[in-house]
């Protein structure tokens, strides 16, 4: 039976058993949210060497050099030396600058106490306190001067209920960026198609502002399919008026499926990116498919939530 120590704590597990049940039954406050591996609330960090491969491959290998684990994804094997992870030491802190409302997204900015190293289309975790974290896109490019978040408002939602709270100057902390949707100089000359629903905008129009100031040179079309207007309609619109390349379709949800099966590749050379909820990514994979574009030409990152 391996031992799990916690600085002065000792608990034990079965073989096998999955970590973060494990701590979760012994009354260890560990947060977590999707339990699939996508959101990295769940992150703890062990004595380098002891984490099994496939509880950190989602992780930077800085982490991983570090040990920092996801505990949802962890079965104990052997004996392990834990240290719980706390945002306001583990993480950076960041300063609330400006929160607008548009429609139902909260456009958030914040600026952290240091530049952070990331790709336009990357994710990182938010934390509120050192209980609710989740994973938002970041929707800035690496040379504004702060990190923008467009966080879809639930009312039933723990995050977005707290951080439709926020107010300039409340402090937060963020998370290491990860993720592979991205912008590859590659596809400089192909076309671009992005398909995004709700808040799968943010890191969509990240990487088609990093397209353009990369000198992308093929025509880019994006699709947002939203249950109001589109939250950010105007800013894409002013975009378009300065590069000829832009076309945008800002539908309503309610004609998606239609949408989806009127939709035309321009070029077997295309590119797709998608992002939105797990159900929207998983509608979309099969209709690219059959319109040709093999499975490399196609990158999407699903909103994975808090299951229940
Ligand atoms: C890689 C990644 C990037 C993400 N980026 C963004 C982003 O840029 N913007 C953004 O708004 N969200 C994003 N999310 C989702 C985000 O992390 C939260 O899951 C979401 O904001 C809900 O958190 P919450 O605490 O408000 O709701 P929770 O308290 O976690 O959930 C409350 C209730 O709402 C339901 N619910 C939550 N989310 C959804 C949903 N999408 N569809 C239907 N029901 C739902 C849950 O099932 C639950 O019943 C991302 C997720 C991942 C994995």
């Amino acid at each position: 039976m391996p031992d799990i120590r916690i600085g002065q704590l000792t608990l034990y597990a079965d073989h096998g058993e999955n970590l973060l049940d494990t701590l979760l039954a012994a009354g260890q406050n560990v947060p977590w949210s999707c339990r699939g591996g996508y959101c990295h609330t769940c992150l703890i960090q062990a004595r380098p060497g002891q984490a099994p491969d496939e509880a950190s491959t989602m992780l930077s290998p800085e982490q991983r050099e570090a040990g920092w684990l996801l505990s949802c994804q962890c079965p104990v094997q052997h004996d392990m030396d834990l240290r719980l992870h706390d945002p306001a030491r583990d993480d950076l802190s960041a300063q609330v600058i400006s929160v607008q409302q548009v429609n139902e997204v909260l456009i958030l900015r914040i600026a952290p106490q240091r530049p952070l190293r990331f790709l336009p289309g990357q994710h990182l975790t938010l934390w509120i306190n050192n209980q609710l974290g989740r994973p938002y896109s970041i929707a800035s490019l690496p040379g504004e001067p702060w990190l923008e978040f467009h966080i879809r408002l639930r009312s039933s939602g723990r995050f977005s209920s707290a951080a439709a709270d926020l107010a300039v100057g409340d402090r937060l902390f963020v998370g290491a960026p990860t993720g592979a949707l991205h912008y590859d100089l590659e596809w400089q000359d192909r076309p671009l198609l992005l398909l995004a629903a709700g808040t799968g905008l943010a890191p969509l129009q990240a990487i088609l502002r990093d397209a353009l100031e990369r000198g992308h040179h093929a025509p880019i079309e994006l699709w947002h399919w939203s249950s109001s207007d589109c939250y950010l309609a105007e800013r894409l619109e002013a975009l378009a008026e300065q590069h000829s390349l832009l076309s945008f379709n800002f539908r309503s949800r309610l004609t998606m499926g239609e949408d989806i099966r009127q939709l035309r590749i321009a070029s077997r050379r295309t590119m797709a990116l998608i992002c939105g909820d797990p159900g929207f990514v998983e509608q979309l994979r099969k209709p690219l498919f059959f319109a040709g574009l093999a499975g490399r030409q196609v990158l999407d990152e699903a909103f994975h939530s808090r299951s229940q």
